[in-house]
């Protein structure tokens, strides 16, 4: 039996992004709302009754292009990666990328002591 897996490409790892932040976009709203009418009810007449439990709204469904996506990076036997627990990324624990390095010039010049300074030792 031949599994066809589905290894993502950029367009797909975009859409996967785009999804998630859809969803966290609409569950923030949700919240918020939520969080805004437990607080009229605490600051108002407790009298009244206490808010209710609010579903939270539907997601839109997944894309189906994404479904079940491979990581898809090239590993060191030269194979796709096939792991499908991924980051927002659209990559796997192994393949998140490499660290860019340094941005502020602060960062940068710490760096650039790295080869120069003995090793501090600290006492606790
Ligand atoms: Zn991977």
């Amino acid at each position: 039996m031949v599994i066809f897996m589905n290894y993502s490409t950029p367009e797909k790892r975009k859409l996967y992004r785009q999804y998630y932040a859809t969803c966290d976009a609409i569950h923030t709203q949700y919240s918020a709302e939520n969080a805004a009418r437990l607080e009229r009810w605490l600051n108002g007449n407790r009298r009244n009754p206490p808010p209710r439990y609010t579903p939270p709204p539907p997601t839109p469904p997944y894309p189906k292009e994404i479904l079940g996506m491979a990581c898809g990076a090239k590993t060191r036997k030269g194979a796709p990666c096939k792991r499908t627990d991924l980051y927002l990324s659209g990559r796997c624990k192994f393949h998140g990328g490499l660290s860019t390095g340094p941005k502020t010039a602060e960062g940068k010049a710490i760096v650039a002591l790295n080869g120069l300074q003995a090793k501090q030792h600290q006492t606790p």
